[in-house]
C-alpha cells in the first residue's frame, strides 16, 4: 500500500498547484496551491499516508457528511420528510430547485440540504457546532481540532446566497430557527481544520457498515450507511458526480478547501486533499489521485 500510494504522488505531481484555488473568500484564496496528501484507512483502523497528509486544511462541504450523521442521530429515517435523496444535477449553491419543489432540498450535500440539516439539528441542540466537532475529534481521535474561525468570518461576510436559499426555504416552512444564527453554525462546521489523516480515520465508518473500529462505537447503523455511501455516490461531487462515478466509481465527498473523501465498502476510506480546483470545484490533482487508485487495484462499487 505505501508503495502503491508513493507512486499515485509521483503520477499526480505535474497536477499538483494546477487549477485555482477557491477564490470567494480572501481566507480560502491565501493557500498555497502546491501542496497534496493522501491518507487510506482501512477496516482495522491502519492508516497508509503520502505527501502531506498530516497538514491541516478547511473540510468546508466535507463537513456536510457528518451533519448528516448527526440529524441521523437525533431524527433517525425522518429526516428525509424534509429533505431528498436525489442528485441535483445543479451547482452546489444553486436556489432554483428550491422554487418549484416547495423549498425542499434535492439532497443533504448540496448547500440547501446541508443548511436544512443544520436548521434540524439547531432545533435539538444548543451547541450545534460542538456538538460537530466533537464528533469529528470522536470519529479521527484527535482531541485538537477546531474551526478557522477567520475562515468562519470571511463566510459569514458573504453569507448573501447561503442566507437567500435559507430565507427562501423559510417562505416555504421548510427552515425554522434564526437563519443567521443556522449559518454562523453552517459556516463554523465548514471551517474545521482537519487532515487527511484525519477524515480517512474519521470516516471510516463508512467503509464499516457504520461501525467505528477505532472508538468501537456504532456511528450509523447499516442500512443507514448504506444510505449515505449511496447519496455520496449519486451527490456527493457536486455536478461532477455523474463523471466521478465513472472515473473513480466510489462514493465520495468533495468540498472547495480541495479534499475529497471516499469510501471502497468493506475495505477502506480514502482522504486526498490538494487546494486547487477544477472548473466544477473539485481538487484537481485530488480526482486525479482517485482515479489512478482505482486503475491500480481494480476497486470500485461498480
Ligand atoms: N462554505 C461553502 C459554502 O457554503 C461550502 C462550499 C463547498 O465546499 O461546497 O459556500
Amino acid at each position: 500500500m505505501q508503495e502503491l500510494l508513493n507512486d499515485i504522488l509521483e503520477e499526480v505531481k505535474p497536477l499538483v498547484g494546477q487549477g485555482n484555488v477557491a477564490s470567494y473568500i480572501p481566507e480560502l484564496a491565501k493557500v498555497d496551491p502546491n501542496q497534496f496528501g493522501i491518507a487510506i484507512c482501512d477496516t482495522q483502523g491502519k492508516v497508509t499516508t503520502a505527501g502531506d497528509a498530516n497538514t491541516g486544511f478547511s473540510i468546508q462541504s466535507i463537513s456536510k457528511v457528518f451533519n448528516l450523521v448527526l440529524a441521523y442521530i437525533y431524527y433517525g429515517n425522518s429526516l428525509w420528510e424534509r429533505v431528498g435523496c436525489e442528485p441535483s444535477g445543479l451547482p452546489f449553491n444553486s436556489l432554483v430547485q428550491l422554487e418549484y419543489e416547495n423549498g425542499i432540498p434535492r439532497n443533504p450535500f448540496i448547500n440547501a440540504g446541508a443548511l436544512v440539516i443544520t436548521d434540524m439539528v439547531h432545533s435539538r441542540l444548543i451547541s450545534p457546532h460542538v456538538a460537530l466537532r466533537d464528533l469529528v475529534r470522536k470519529l479521527s481521535g484527535n482531541p485538537y481540532i477546531l474551526a478557522d474561525v477567520d475562515v468562519a468570518e470571511s463566510e459569514f461576510e458573504y453569507r448573501a446566497r447561503n442566507a437567500a436559499m435559507s430565507y427562501l426555504m423559510k417562505a416555504f416552512g421548510n427552515f425554522h430557527n434564526d437563519v443567521e444564527e443556522v449559518l454562523h453554525t453552517y459556516f463554523m462546521n465548514c471551517a474545521i481544520r482537519m487532515s487527511c489523516v484525519d477524515l480517512a480515520r474519521a470516516t471510516q465508518f463508512l467503509a464499516n457498515r457504520g461501525f467505528c473500529t477505532i472508538t468501537k462505537n456504532e456511528v450509523l447503523s447499516g442500512d443507514q450507511s448504506r444510505q449515505v455511501n449511496a447519496l455520496l455516490a449519486t451527490s456527493g461531487l457536486y455536478d461532477e458526480a455523474g463523471s466521478f462515478a465513472f472515473k473513480v466509481g466510489l462514493p465520495g465527498k468533495s468540498g472547495v478547501g480541495g479534499g475529497i473523501i471516499a469510501v471502497v465498502p468493506g475495505r477502506f476510506s480514502i482522504c486526498v486533499w490538494s487546494p486547487a480546483l477544477n472548473k466544477m470545484g473539485n481538487s484537481m490533482a485530488g480526482v486525479a489521485a482517485l482515479e489512478s487508485l482505482t486503475r491500480h487495484i481494480k476497486w470500485s462499487v461498480y
